[in-house]
């Protein structure tokens, strides 16, 4: 418990932290986060954090190399414009994800077209804030509509609107007023 009070998540010993299987968990202001921040419709309240989660470990699957893993977990909640009436949405943000951890980029690339898992690049000291931003802004949705209908009642279109022949003629008024003169 020690180290995860003394160890800073923006510069996280990775190898040691596997090593030892230790857990880092905190929460961060939302506005600590500014990609993710930036791309709200509301900028964060000053109430709003991430709570966050990275376990760290390392195992050997039978007849397998040893693996060195990295899963992180964080949750949020952000407002959105909803793309169906244009109005705030509040949605809950999550994700979870696991790494192997590996040496080179070159490599990352590889296993990542081979197989299902994450690759990361095993870094001395790795930016957990930055890692975890760019999951959550992987998990913001594509098309944010409110869930079945939404709250503000939409524009009707025409339907309102008076009937085509009950609008005054533009034309007309002005035949009117040169009748008068
Ligand atoms: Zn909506």
């Amino acid at each position: 418990m020690a180290r995860e009070r003394r160890t800073d998540p923006r510069a996280a010993p990775v190898a040691a932290l596997c090593r030892d299987g230790e857990t880092l968990l905190g929460a961060w202001p939302l506005s600590d986060l500014p990609r993710l921040a930036g791309s709200l419709f509301h900028p964060p309240a000053a109430s709003d954090h991430v709570s966050w989660q990275a376990r760290f470990g390392q195992e050997t699957p039978v007849g397998r190399a040893p693996q060195t893993w990295l899963e992180v977990e964080a949750r949020t909640h952000v407002t959105l414009q909803c793309q169906r009436c244009l109005q705030a949405l509040q949605e809950p943000l999550s994700t979870q994800r696991r790494f192997l951890l590996v040496a080179t980029e070159a490599e990352a690339e590889r296993l990542d077209a081979e197989s299902d898992d994450e690759h990361l690049v095993l870094v001395p000291r790795l930016d957990l804030l930055a890692l975890v931003e760019d999951e959550l802004i992987l998990e913001l949705p594509l098309v944010p509509r409110h869930d079945g209908t939404c709250p503000e009642p939409l524009p009707q279109p025409a339907a309102d609107e008076a009937p085509e022949e009950a609008r005054p003629n533009p034309f007309a008024a002005l035949a009117a007023l040169r009748k008068g003169d």
